[in-house]
């Protein structure tokens, strides 16, 4: 079963998607992990990249492409969570295109609906565990223990450069100019079902598993 996850930053994507590769073994395919990844490495690219991420702008379409055809190779497994990705008209195309090749289909498109308030809120509190990628909230989620992870103690907890109110208000704006189009895109489709992301994770968690056991 191959699905992505649709929603502006910090609608949960990455939190439901942990879930789903814990509960089902699907494999999370994070475009904005790879690119941090990629942030890190010491070229030409990865400065690039840094720098428009840094903007909260959206890194060109070949680029994430190619990182998802990288990983679209051999056998999937328990299926694949697109997460953050497509991100635009071209990478839905192109998503198609790549699944076509492979002989899969996109089983569903789940959209997390949240609103803007309360993205900014979520968003401004966020850090994760550098170590297991477990996701906090200063105020809604924080570690039990100051500066100690729950899930496996590790003291690397981070925030992320982009978690800004700056930054946030850009990724905003790219969403709604180039991403949110993907909803009427995935609905002439026929494949998109809508979860409250505003509620709880573990609600969300099951509306999200009543969409895929429906499928
Ligand atoms: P995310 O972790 O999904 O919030 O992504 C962080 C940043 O990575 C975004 O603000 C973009 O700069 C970049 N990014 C991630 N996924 C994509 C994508 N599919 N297309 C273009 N840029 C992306």
């Amino acid at each position: 079963m191959n699905i992505i996850l649709l929603g502006p930053p910090g609608a949960g994507k990455g939190t439901q998607a942990k879930i789903l590769v814990e509960e089902r073994g699907m494999i999370q395919l994070s475009t904005g992990d790879m690119l941090r990844e990629a942030k890190e490495s010491d070229t030409e690219m990865g400065r690039r990249v840094a720098e428009v991420m840094a903007r909260g702008e959206l890194v060109t379409d070949e680029i994430v492409i190619g990182l998802i055809e990288e990983k679209l190779t051999g056998d999937n497994g328990g299926g694949l969570i697109f997460d953050g990705f497509p991100r635009t008209l071209a990478q839905a195309d192109a998503l198609g295109e790549l699944l076509e090749k492979k002989g899969a289909a996109l089983d569903a498109v789940i959209e997390m609906r949240v609103d803007d308030e309360a993205l900014v809120a979520r968003v401004s509190g966020r850090f994760t565990c550098g170590n297991c990628g477990a996701v906090y909230h200063d105020e809604t989620r924080p570690t039990k223990v100051a500066g100690v992870c729950d899930v496996c103690g590790s003291h690397d907890l981070k925030r992320r450069a982009d978690d800004n109110a700056e930054s946030l208000k850009q990724r905003l704006m790219e969403y709604y100019k180039k991403t949110s189009p993907l909803l009427g895109y995935y609905y002439c489709k026929g494949n998109l079902t809508g979860v409250d992301g505003l509620s709880d994770i573990p609600v969300v968690a099951a509306q999200v598993k009543e969409v895929l056991d429906n499928l």
